[in-house]
């Protein structure tokens, strides 16, 4: 997509810090982190949402999640968390797919994120029309 700067940045048309690539995908650091490591990973194929990707470019890019995982995990020897935003409401401000890897090392100035706890209503109601919206695939 031409004026998608992931795309750019897959294309190697603008510049990134990138720590892993192969065939499908690629991940860099992100630009401006929220905890020193922060890398974002990219399916090289373009999609606005986790759901809009190929199967092969969806398994590619979870396979790749799993390595700069567990190379995060190796090389600053921390937690981390995994996020995805698919939307504008969930905070996605790059409209082209992207898992961040976000290093915790318990400091006060790294990401947080609320957790606003409700009791579960509805749940007959929220089951059915979930089970009817994947029967229809
Ligand atoms: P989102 O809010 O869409 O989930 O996150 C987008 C992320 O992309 C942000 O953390 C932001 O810092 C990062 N980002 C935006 N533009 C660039 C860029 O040109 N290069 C790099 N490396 N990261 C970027
Ligand atoms: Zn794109």
């Amino acid at each position: 997509m031409d004026v998608c700067i992931f795309c750019k940045i897959a294309r190697k048309e603008i510049p990134s810090a990138i720590v892993y690539e192969d065939e499908s995908t690629l991940a860099f650091l992100d630009i401006a982190p929220v905890s020193e490591g922060h890398v974002l990973v990219i399916p090289k194929e373009h999609a606005e949402k986790v759901h809009e990707l190929s199967e092969k470019a969806g398994y590619a890019l979870i396979d790749s999640v799993k390595k700069v995982s567990a190379a995060v995990e190796k090389c600053f020897n921390c937690s981390f968390n995994i996020l995805n935003n698919n939307g504008k409401e969930a905070g996605q401000a790059v409209f082209h797919v992207h898992f961040h890897i976000i290093p915790r090392r318990g400091l006060k100035d790294e990401f947080r994120y609320e957790w606003p706890s409700k009791k579960l209503q509805n749940h007959a109601k929220l089951v059915a029309e979930l089970k009817a919206a994947l029967s229809q695939g």
